[in-house]
């Protein structure tokens, strides 16, 4: 703990948008202490990622490192719990069709190397330092901390970036965090061997296998490993904890299309339990602080947008930061367009997500039509690209009337 205590910025979490954050800050030559309580490698859910991840690996220097940790995913495939076959949405459709695969990887390997490369890019990185505490003023920010040893320090900066997942330091502190006004999940996860693909060029795909009271993953890893886990309304979850590897078992068990990828199977390493996870903060920006990734919000892992989002928003409170260190005047109109871009994506996958579980959803996923190139405007949002204006919005907001009308059709409001 004898490092230095004064510096330009905070990056408080040492997870994929803190690392990235911390990078390429310190590489534009700016003092960053990085804080991250735990040491990595430290295991980590979220391992499916997006092709529109390989831009920022490749900008952050990481991409040959990235594949060689990952397994090619080339698309996500949708099945129901029966087995009755499924329906993939090929990455190679998007209309974009820039990036053509993402990766899946196991978030020990992948977190620890993002977080080696802001070390590299000269971010002091410290890790087994947890922040307690932060004081917010007009000249400075002051950050308690503890280390190991459990003795305190306090570091101050300029400038402060939340990074700190679901542990939502800043949320919790300035009483910000509000659970999601509609939206609840709670899920069980493990990694098993043994678990059969799919076929042929669709080896490495995502499958998603919707069932009544929720939806599962398959994600392929590396060394023959694959990631399990149920999402599932809460209450479908109360009274797992301490017989998690069994109850992911018997619910595994009960939906045919995934007992029958298990049939050779064995479950590697403990099943683990996360409840409502369904969160976003009033506000994600105030005087010399920002959020950054989860530390903000997270709705649902469905379509595997959490690490993709968190690092984008990470690259652009990057840039914020430093044209707000050199002309403090900016920030407000600086913060106010960081949030209105973060606020699009994440809004973009809400409305997808708070409607994935419902029939009319499940159909038009199951049966795709491509009538106004709709079915590749939904695979470019699969992809994770979003944020542009023109092409992709316009064809899914012909996707959101047609799932309007099917709605009025099945009976439903909208
Ligand atoms: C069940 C489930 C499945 C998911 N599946 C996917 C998926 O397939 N694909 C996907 O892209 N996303 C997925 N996600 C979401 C993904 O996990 C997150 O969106 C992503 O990890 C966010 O990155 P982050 O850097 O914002 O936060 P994190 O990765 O959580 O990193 C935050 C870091 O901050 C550290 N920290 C916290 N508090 C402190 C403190 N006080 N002091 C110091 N350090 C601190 C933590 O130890 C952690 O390392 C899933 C989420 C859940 C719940």
């Amino acid at each position: 703990m004898s490092k230095a205590t004064r510096c330009d910025l905070i990056v408080l979490g040492g997870g994929p948008a803190g690392s990235t954050a911390a990078a390429l800050l310190a590489r534009a030559g700016r003092r960053v202490v990085l804080l991250e309580k735990d040491r990595h490698p430290r295991f980590h859910i979220g391992e499916s990622l997006l092709p529109m991840n390989l831009p920022i690996f490749a900008r952050l220097g990481v991409l040959e490192q990235v594949a060689a940790i990952g397994v090619e995913k080339p698309g996500a495939d949708f099945a129901d719990a029966t087995d009755a076959g499924h329906t993939t949405y090929a990455f190679a459709r998007a209309l974009r069709g820039e990036y053509r695969y993402a990766f899946q990887v196991k978030r020990a390997e992948l977190d620890q190397l993002l977080f080696q490369n802001a070390a590299r890019a000269g971010a002091d990185a410290r890790e087994g330092v947890t922040a307690r505490d932060v004081q917010l003023d007009d000249s400075e920010v002051r950050v308690t901390v503890r280390g190991e040893s459990g003795e305190d320090q306090t570091l101050s900066a300029r400038y402060l970036i939340d990074a700190s997942g679901r542990d939502t330091f800043l949320g919790n502190k300035l009483r910000l965090k509000e659970n999601h006004p509609s939206h609840r999940s709670a899920a069980l996860f493990a990694h098993f061997s043994g678990v059969a693909r799919r076929q042929g060029d669709e080896a490495g795909n995502i499958s998603i296998v919707r069932f009544d009271d929720g939806w599962v993953w398959l994600i392929p890893l590396r060394e023959d490993i694959t990631s399990i886990g149920a999402v599932c309304r809460p209450e479908r979850l109360e009274g797992v904890r301490g017989r998690e590897t069994e109850a992911l078992a018997e619910l595994l068990a009960g939906l045919p299309a995934v007992a029958r990828r298990l049939a050779s199977a064995s479950q590697v390493g403990p099943a683990r339990l996360t409840g409502n996870y369904s969160y976003r903060s009033r506000a994600m920006t105030g005087p010399r602080w920002l959020m950054v990734g989860d530390a903000h919000a997270f709705i649902d892992p469905v379509f595997s947008s959490g690490v993709y989002l968190a690092m984008r928003s990470a690259e652009r409170a990057a840039e914020l930061v430093h044209d707000v260190l050199h002309r403090p005047e900016r920030e407000a109109a600086l913060q106010a367009a960081y949030a209105k871009e973060v606020n699009k994506g994440l809004e973009e996958f809400s409305w997808f997500i708070c409607r994935f579980m419902e029939p009319t959803m499940g159909r038009l996923f199951a049966r795709p039509n491509n009538l106004l190139k709709m079915e590749q405007a939904v695979t470019s949002l699969l992809s994770g690209d979003v944020f542009e204006p023109g092409l992709v919005r316009l064809r899914l907001l012909a996707f959101k009337a047609v799932y309007g009308a099917s709605r009025r059709r099945d009976g439903a409001s909208p």
